[in-house]
């Protein structure tokens, strides 16, 4: 079987990269620190496998089933580790590896169409698609194996081999899973590579890379275009969010606070299109952040694999940090914590859900991305002021409007300025449907048959019209 980490440094005393339990803070296993030099290599075998992928798409999408099975199949394992590096309660680690084979299966099932144009010329034009190459998958910590799924599963259907790499906060899994689709798809169709950011930084702008893929930070992001700009490979970013979730004054709050509550707190905060400001009318403050208030103080927060947990740990030491910092900085700046505001006792990165009150709107847990258990609940005085404030960030992922009169709620959902909006909650995303970040949250769009077709590119022949 081929080793899926390929790669490995030849000739050399490879060099390890520590992974930490966040629930500890110890470090409990190590990869390899991939070099840069060590691309070359995986890229041109990444090269050399699309000859054989790209021609059988029959076998394709027989192939793509199979490691569906598989992960599946491996779902204990994946799962335990997912936990174990990053943080998240068990059950959502099963969630998350059962959503990892569903993208595989989603995309296996598609096919590009061929469509011919026939406008009255003498020869009409056939638009066949194309796969492009070896594309480059980039990911982060906070949902290591979907995110990678949802870049790998539709590149790989569409005929492209793919070099995936993690963030070096949670390698093991990723490795893991490379390990367990070794075993349903030929040699160096896909190859995890683990390393630090010049990795991820020489992968970006290699010359036999053609399309870049990236979920990430917005600064990232913007590395990461630069980088591909000097190799012109196609680019598709999906970045940072600040989603805000508008309520209605016809909201029903005891309805809604579960929800609520859990679009700004699953995966402790830590996902790209958590709800991560609420406008509320001035009259429903008091009554959504007691609301709010009291599920934060009342959630069990521990470690991953702690069946009773709900919540588990950041995910890592900066990030910690940085969640200490805009909420420090949010208390300074005359924020009042109806919930948490610290850190907890005890070892591991694990920080109290934190609802803010009183907030100033500058202040960074509001204009910027908070990433972690940390909520600003901020009253509105008309719906046009809330619609304002909610589009006025650099960020445009998704955004949520909550009310009893669903058309009022959707027409106000229509102004906000952003990929995806939902009614009545919040991050909900179906396989089929496109998902695009506008301003600052992305480029290119990925999800559903844009997603798929994103990864192929156009080829048409033009031919006399058969008399
Ligand atoms: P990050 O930008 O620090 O890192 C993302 C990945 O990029 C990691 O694998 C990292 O090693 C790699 N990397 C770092 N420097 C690089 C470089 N110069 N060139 C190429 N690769 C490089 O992000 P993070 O802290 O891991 O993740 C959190 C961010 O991701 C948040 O902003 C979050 O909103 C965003 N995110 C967005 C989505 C989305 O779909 N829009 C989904 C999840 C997370």
């Amino acid at each position: 079987m081929p080793t899926p980490e390929a790669g490995s440094v030849r000739g050399r005393r490879a060099v390890r990269l520590s992974v930490v339990d966040p629930a500890t803070g110890e470090t409990f296993d190590e990869v390899l620190d991939q070099q840069p030099g060590e691309l070359d290599d995986v890229v041109a075998r990444a090269e050399r496998a699309w000859r054989g992928w790209r021609a059988d798409p029959v076998a394709r999408t027989a192939a793509l089933r199979g490691a569906a099975d598989a992960v599946e199949g491996a779902a204990d394992g994946l799962a335990r580790l997912l936990t174990r590096e990053q943080g998240k309660p068990l059950a959502e680690s099963y969630a998350e590896v059962a959503r990892t084979a569903a993208r595989l299966r989603y995309f296996a099932g598609l096919a590009p169409r061929t469509r011919r144009i026939d406008d009255g010329r003498p020869v009409h034009s056939e638009i066949r698609w194309r796969s492009l190459g070896p594309v480059a998958a980039i990911v982060p910590w906070n949902f290591p194996l979907q995110l990678a799924a949802a870049k790998f599963a539709p590149a790989l259907a569409a005929g492209n081999t793919v070099v995936l790499k993690p963030s070096p906060f949670t390698p093991l899994a990723t490795r893991l899973l490379g390990s367990v689709l070794a075993s349903a798809l030929p040699e160096d169709v896909l190859t995890v590579v683990t390393g630090r950011e010049p990795l991820g930084a020489r992968l970006v702008s290699h010359s036999g890379i053609r399309h870049v893929t990236f979920t990430g930070s917005v600064s990232t992001g913007r590395a990461v275009a630069g980088a591909a700009g000097v190799s012109l490979a196609r680019v598709t970013l999906e970045l940072g969010g600040n989603d805000a979730a508008i309520l209605l004054d016809d909201v029903d709050v005891d309805g809604i606070a579960d929800r609520l509550f859990w679009g700004a707190f699953r995966n402790c905060g830590q996902v790209c299109m958590a709800v991560k400001r609420v406008y509320v009318p001035a009259r429903l403050h008091a009554e959504v952040v007691e609301a709010l208030a009291q599920r934060a103080k009342t959630v069990a927060v521990g470690s991953g694999l702690d069946p009773e947990s709900r919540l588990g740990p950041v995910n890592n030491a900066p990030q910690l940090a940085r969640v200490v910092q805009v909420t420090e900085r949010a208390l300074a700046d005359g924020a009042r914590a109806a919930s948490g505001g610290h850190r907890l006792d005890g070892p591991g990165y694990f920080f109290a859900p934190t609802i803010l009150t009183d907030v100033p709107p500058g202040s960074p847990v509001v204009a910027d991305e908070q990433f972690g258990p940390v909520l600003p609940v901020l009253p509105y005085g008309s719906v046009d002021e809330a619609v304002d404030a909610a589009n006025g960030t650099g960020f445009g992922l998704g955004g949520s409007v909550w009310g009893t009169d669903l058309d009022r709620a959707g027409a106000v959902a229509d102004r906000l300025e952003c990929g995806t909006a939902w009614i009545n909650h919040h991050a909900e995303l179906s396989l089929a449907q496109p998902f695009a970040g506008v301003k600052d949250s992305g480029v290119g769009v990925a999800g559903g048959p844009w997603g798929f077709y994103g990864n192929l590119r156009p080829f048409v022949v033009h031919r006399p019209r058969e008399a």
